[in-house]
C-alpha cells in the first residue's frame, strides 16, 4: 500500500494563481498546479501537487520529486 505525505507550503503574500512546478524523478513529467482546485498527478501517479499560488500541497515522497527553478525556464 502506498502511503503519502502532505507538506504545505506558505506562499505568504505571493497572489499568484498557479503554483510552482514540481518535476517527479521517475517519469520526468512536470506538473503544476494552477490554481486553487487544480489538483494534478504525474503520469505515473507517483506525486501529485494541488492548490495553486494560495497554497501548495504536494502528496509522494519527496525523494521522488523536485522543484523546478521557474526563473531559469521563464527566460525570454
Ligand atoms: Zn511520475
Amino acid at each position: 500500500m502506498l502511503s503519502l505525505t502532505a507538506e504545505y507550503l506558505k506562499m505568504g503574500s505571493n497572489k499568484s494563481t498557479s503554483g510552482p512546478k514540481i518535476k517527479c524523478l521517475k517519469c520526468g513529467d512536470i506538473i503544476q498546479s494552477m490554481s486553487v482546485h487544480d489538483f494534478k498527478w504525474c503520469k505515473c501517479h507517483t506525486i501529485a501537487v494541488d492548490g495553486g499560488g494560495e497554497y501548495t500541497r504536494t502528496l509522494g515522497y519527496p525523494t521522488d520529486m523536485e522543484f523546478v527553478d521557474d526563473k531559469q525556464e521563464e527566460k525570454k
